[in-house]
């Protein structure tokens, strides 16, 4: 640190300067590292590395920003990941179960799993609802709730279609486009789903392909991996500066030649003869010394974000389900989805008598929720487990409220078009590049941010990749899928 801010009294330049400690900005540190380019890495977080990506403690038991698979199609990255953890990465079989009315049902919904668990009566509305729309079908399908009733039938929609879509995007499923549903729910109906599960046709297994039945897991999460990366960048001499914020990105209109940054307290400027961003672009944008274009400015601050909180809590029992997370459908609670983190790893715990649970509230940093206190925020979070039926309130020891803005880019109509005035702007800046998920507006998993970091170091080397042109291959298909057009993951779009 003494040394480094020796170097800045100087005005020493550094040849490569990141912004952002998350997967992106230190695989770009890792790949020129490995090539004796040094680098220094600000991220703004004062004790984390990882980004969205890291491991957070809490009283001794560990947690992420919600689970993070290790799974990628790419085989350069597979390959990255074993040969830094090794056998410290875990191999885990998935196992995510749907939980409605306090019973489990297996996702994908297999027919006689979900009839048996809703019950006769349910199952006989489930029934008649189905026959009711077929032969009185929506006419004119416009939203995602027309088109998954006319195929599912209104009883079967409100059960598994519904409430968690409404939960995880904040949208009410009769204002979100019936495309979506179209190409989210490619060519599935109810009949097809009893098809398939009576005569075993291709289509649910293609079904299933979709979903990773396998994947990787560092020992101790996700984080572990960042640090490592962190130390072994740090031994080769590059530096990773926490408790640093980019507030200002100043140039000349053709170069990059500092970042101004608030480091505990003190304003100090790195220069930089390269530059690599995987902060969100909005915000890069708006830290531009001079200030970009109105046209640009405005793109940027016009770009969506949609906000995450996690509510973690401790509590003094061995175990509650066998699931690494749950999907909560039940309308009555806020929760969306519930992480069970010694499911992903029992080192993830400090004493294995206990638990420790991650419930997620998919929302906007201008909810209620959001802006309540922490000890509020607990309070809710204990009564909807309760609700639930997952826990009583006196076994819950304690809990942690992490707040994450912008943990999914938006992809709203404009977006495509807002990101490219911002992308032509940035093209003037030859020594600039912009990596990772919010630092492209590209709603994609650690892989692909990997992936642009690699090729952004490489370009430094030498190298002429496209980045904006690494497409979802990188990317594995999950349950948000992957549209053939676009490659692009899928976001709802409201109605006009
Ligand atoms: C709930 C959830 C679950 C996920 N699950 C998975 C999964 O199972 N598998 C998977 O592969 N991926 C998953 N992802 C996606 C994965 O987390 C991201 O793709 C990945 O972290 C993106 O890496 P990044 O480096 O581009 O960005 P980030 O992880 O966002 O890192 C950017 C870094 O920049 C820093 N920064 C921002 N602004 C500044 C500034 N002004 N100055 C200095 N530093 C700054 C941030 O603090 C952060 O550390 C999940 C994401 C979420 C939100």
């Amino acid at each position: 640190m003494v040394r480094l801010f020796g170097q800045m009294k100087r005005k020493k330049t550094f040849p490569v300067v990141i912004i952002g400690a998350g997967p992106a900005g230190l695989t770009a540190a890792y790949e020129l590292s490995a090539h004796n380019c040094k680098s220094l890495v600000v991220e703004k977080d004062s004790k984390y590395v990882g980004g969205l990506a890291k491991t957070m403690r809490f009283k001794g038991f560990r947690f992420d920003i919600g689970g993070h698979r290790f799974f990628s199609k790419n085989r350069e990255i597979e390959n990255l990941w074993t040969e830094i953890l090794g056998k410290e990465m875990l191999v885990k079989k998935r196992l995510s179960r749907i939980f409605y009315k306090k019973k489990f049902f297996d996702y994908p919904l297999k027919p006689l799993n979900a009839l048996k668990n809703l019950g006769v009566w349910v199952s006989i509305t489930v029934c008649l609802s189905y026959i009711w729309v077929r032969f009185f079908p929506i006419k004119n399908e416009r939203s995602f709730e027309d088109w998954v009733t006319n195929r599912f039938g209104k009883k079967l929609y409100t059960i598994f279609f519904k409430n968690y879509t409404e939960k995880v995007w904040g949208i009410p499923a009769k204002e979100i486009s019936a495309d979506w549903a179209a190409q989210r729910i490619r060519g599935l109906s109810l009949k097809e789903v009893l098809i398939n599960a009576f005569f075993g046709q291709k289509k649910e297994k293609e079904i299933i392909k979709t979903l990773t039945t396998r994947f990787r897991y560092p020992k101790l999460g996700p984080g572990m991996f960042w640090e490592k990366v962190k130390k072994i960048i740090e031994t080769k001499s590059s530096q990773v500066l926490l408790g640093s914020e980019v507030i200002s990105v100043n140039h000349d209109l053709k170069k990059v030649a500092s970042l101004s940054v608030e480091s505990n307290n003190r304003r100090v400027k790195f220069y930089g003869d390269h530059f690599i961003s995987s902060m969100p672009l909005a915000d890069l944008i708006t830290c531009f010394n001079p200030e970009p274009p109105n046209q640009v400015l405005n793109a940027a601050k016009a770009l969506k974000y949609r906000d995450f909180l996690i509510v973690v809590l401790i509590i003094s029992k061995k175990q509650l389900f066998s699931d690494q997370w749950i999907y909560i459908h039940d309308p009555e609670v806020h929760v969306g989805r519930i992480q069970n983190f010694k499911n992903w790893s029992r080192f993830m715990v400090l004493k294995s008598e206990m638990t420790c649970l991650g419930l997620e509230y998919f929302c906007s940093s201008k909810d209620d929720l959001w802006n309540k206190t922490d000890d509020k925020i607990i309070e809710i979070a204990v009564k909807e487990l309760e609700f639930l039926g997952l826990i009583d309130k006196t076994e819950v020891l304690s809990g942690k409220v992490i707040r994450v803005p912008k943990a999914y880019p938006v992809y709203d109509k404009e977006y495509l078009s807002r990101v490219n005035v911002i992308k032509n702007y940035l093209q003037n800046f030859k020594n600039l590049q912009v990596v990772g998920r919010n630092g492209m507006h590209k709603y994609n998993n650690q892989d692909h941010a990997m992936m642009t970091g690699l090729l952004a170091a490489r370009n430094i080397l030498g190298g002429t990749f496209n980045l904006w042109r690494i497409n979802t291959d990188a990317e594995y298909a999950e349950e948000e899928r992957i549209t053939k057009t676009t490659g692009e993951r899928l976001v709802p779009e409201r109605l006009d």
